[in-house]
C-alpha cells in the first residue's frame, strides 16, 4: 500500500514573512503523516526558517532544485550537502519550468537524482510531455524515457523511495488539467517502465503523483485512480487553506 504524498510547489512566491505565516497556518492542521506525506517546496531562501519552524510536526520541507556536485564554483547554485545539513527532506529534480527556462536536461537530471540519494534527500523527479507531444501521440515514449532516463544507476532500493511526478506540460498553471483517466494511464506506463528496468517490486512501491492544476475541487478524481499516488501542487498549494483542503480530502478518502 502506498502512502500518498501531496508537495507544494512556492515556485518562486512569497517573501520571508508570508511563508512562515503560512507554516503557522497549516502546522497544526495537517492531517497526520501516517495517512498522508505533506510537503512543501519553498524557495532555498526560505528553507532554513521553514524546517525550524515545522521541527516535530507532520510538515516536510523540500527545495525546488538543487545542483548535482556537492560544492565548487557554480555561482548562485544550491549545494544537495546544504541541504541536508539544514534539515530538508526533499528536492524537486527537472521540473519542467527548469528544464524549459534553465536548460536542464535528462543527464543532469540523472545526476541530481543519484546526488540527492547520496546525500539522504528524496528526490521528487518531474517528467511530462508537451502538447504537440500528446497531439502527436508520443506522450508515453516521451515520458517512458525521461524516466528511464532520470533513473538509471539507482539501486532498486533507492527507486522505491523515489517520488515521480508526471506533469503534463501543457496543464501546469493553466487551469486545464489532464481527465483523471489519461493521467492514469501515463501514470500506469511510467510504472511498467519502472518494472522493466528495475523489477515489479520496485514499481509497486515507487510513488507517483499527478501535477497540472490540481485543486481541492479536482484532487479525489486524480487520486481515485489506481496508479496516481499523490500531487504536486503550484497555484493551489500558494493558499494555506487550499493546501489544508488537498491534505484533508486525500487524508479522508
Ligand atoms: C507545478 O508547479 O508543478 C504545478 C503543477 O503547478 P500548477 O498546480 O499551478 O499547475
Amino acid at each position: 500500500m502506498r502512502k500518498p504524498i501531496i508537495a507544494g510547489n512556492w515556485k518562486m512566491h512569497k517573501v520571508l514573512s508570508e511563508a512562515k505565516g503560512f507554516i503557522e497556518e497549516v502546522k497544526g492542521l495537517v492531517p497526520s503523516q501516517e495517512k498522508v506525506d505533506a510537503v512543501v517546496c519553498a524557495p532555498a531562501l526560505f528553507l532554513e526558517s521553514l524546517v525550524q519552524q515545522t521541527q516535530g510536526t507532520d510538515v516536510k520541507i523540500g527545495a525546488q532544485n538543487m545542483h548535482f556536485e556537492d560544492q565548487g564554483a557554480f555561482t548562485g547554485e544550491v549545494s544537495p550537502v546544504a541541504l541536508k545539513d539544514l534539515g530538508v527532506s526533499y528536492s524537486i529534480i527537472g521540473h519542467s519550468e527548469r528544464r524549459e527556462l534553465f536548460a536542464e536536461t535528462d543527464e543532469s537530471v540523472n545526476k541530481k537524482t543519484l546526488s540527492a540519494f547520496q546525500h539522504g534527500l528524496v528526490p521528487i523527479v518531474c517528467c511530462g510531455e508537451t502538447l504537440e507531444q500528446r497531439e502527436g501521440g508520443q506522450t508515453n515514449e516521451f515520458v517512458g524515457s525521461q524516466v528511464q532516463k532520470a533513473l538509471t544507476g539507482l539501486t532498486e532500493e533507492q527507486v522505491k523511495q523515489t517520488v515521480i511526478a508526471y506533469e503534463p506540460i501543457w496543464a501546469i498553471g493553466t487551469g486545464k488539467t489532464a481527465s483523471a483517466q489519461d493521467a492514469n494511464e501515463v501514470c500506469a506506463h511510467i510504472r511498467q517502465t519502472v518494472a522493466a528496468q528495475f523489477s515489479e517490486n520496485a514499481a509497486n512501491a515507487v510513488r507517483i503523483q499527478y501535477g497540472g492544476s490540481v485543486k481541492p475541487s479536482n484532487i479525489k478524481e486524480f487520486l481515485s485512480q489506481p496508479d496516481i499516488d499523490g500531487a504536486l501542487v503550484g497555484g493551489a498549494s500558494l493558499e494555506a487553506s487550499s493546501y489544508l483542503q488537498l491534505l484533508e480530502a486525500v487524508a479522508n478518502d
